[in-house]
């Protein structure tokens, strides 16, 4: 595993890489890996014949007023898990992907500036300029996000289709605890006791799932959810709605997506469960 903390590193390797006809994969990471980052180089290792993991905590997505420096760091443990899984780490310090300063205003599209693009404007800003850049030194055939962060996830595809890169986006499933939250570098905020209570998350989007096949109304469906989930949690959101687009579901709709973003004290979990349409729900 080559270890690439300069730029001119990680694009000499991808350049040898190319020459020699190799499909290279990328998972972007902040670092703190858990089960749900290694499950993406799974994905990885079946799509491509070299993986490169980036583990960069992007300042320019976090506000002023969020936990930038207390993010978790575990450099020495998320190394020892890649070791004998992907092919290189590039671990780039601020200076080398911001050498002109952060943009404050990037346009992130209309999906970026609904659901979480509205609690946390400055988010999208910040994690598609960072993707950009990266894309741009890395040149992946293909780069893998996870379904937790499905509306990054559509962000990240309409960059792509904006700028006509040749990179092909792969997404993997959510991985959850036992308890069904799902994993998260942040759940380490969480005490023994909070983490009982966040799972109470994915059990109230199972409930919507489950009412919603049954063709119950959607309004009542959510009122009743929202109910539920503000026994536990500050609600921030809960929508259910066509996983293609983010808007209403219609008759065109084929996959529907609940998704959901809580505050639990100040640890903001957001989750999501996505499913075919099989009959009409409008
Ligand atoms: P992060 O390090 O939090 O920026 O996440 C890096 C990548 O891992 C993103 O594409 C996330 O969507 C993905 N990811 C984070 N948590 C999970 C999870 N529980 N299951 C699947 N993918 C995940």
């Amino acid at each position: 595993m080559k270890l690439c903390y300069q730029n001119i590193q990680i694009i000499d390797l991808v350049n040898d890489w190319h020459k020699q006809d190799k499909i290279i994969a990328f998972i972007p990471t902040m670092g703190g890996l858990h089960q749900g980052h290694l499950s993406l180089i799974d994905i990885a290792k079946q799509k491509a014949d070299k993986v490169i993991v980036s583990i960069f905590v992007n300042p320019a997505q976090f506000d002023k007023n969020e936990d930038l420096d207390r993010y978790p760091r575990s450099l020495n443990a998320d190394l020892v898990e890649l070791e004998e899984n992907v092919d290189s780490v590039f671990i780039p310090n601020v200076k080398q992907i911001y050498p002109n300063g952060i943009s404050k205003y990037v346009d992130v599209g209309m999906i970026g500036r609904i659901l979480c693009g509205k609690t946390r404007p400055y988010f999208f800003n910040g994690m598609i300029q960072v993707v950009e850049i990266l894309f741009k030194i890395v040149r992946p055939n293909v780069a893998i996000f996870g379904q937790k962060d499905y509306q990054q996830l559509l962000v990240i595809k309409q960059m792509v289709k904006n700028l006509s890169l040749d990179i092909y986006i792969e997404s993997g499933e959510i991985i959850r605890e036992k308890s069904g939250l799902a994993m998260s570098t942040r759940n380490q905020y969480l005490s023994e006791n909070d983490a009982k209570i966040a799972a109470n998350l994915y059990r109230i989007l199972t409930y919507v799932k489950h009412e919603v096949l049954q063709n119950k109304k959607i309004d009542v469906v959510k009122k009743m959810a929202e109910f539920d989930l503000k026994q536990y949690f500050k609600l921030d959101y809960l929508e259910v709605l066509d996983a293609n687009t983010l808007k209403q579901i219609t008759d065109n709709t084929c996959q529907i997506i609940i998704l959901s973003a809580v505050f639990l004290g100040s640890v903001r979990l957001i989750d999501n469960i996505i499913f075919l349409k099989r009959n009409n729900y409008v």
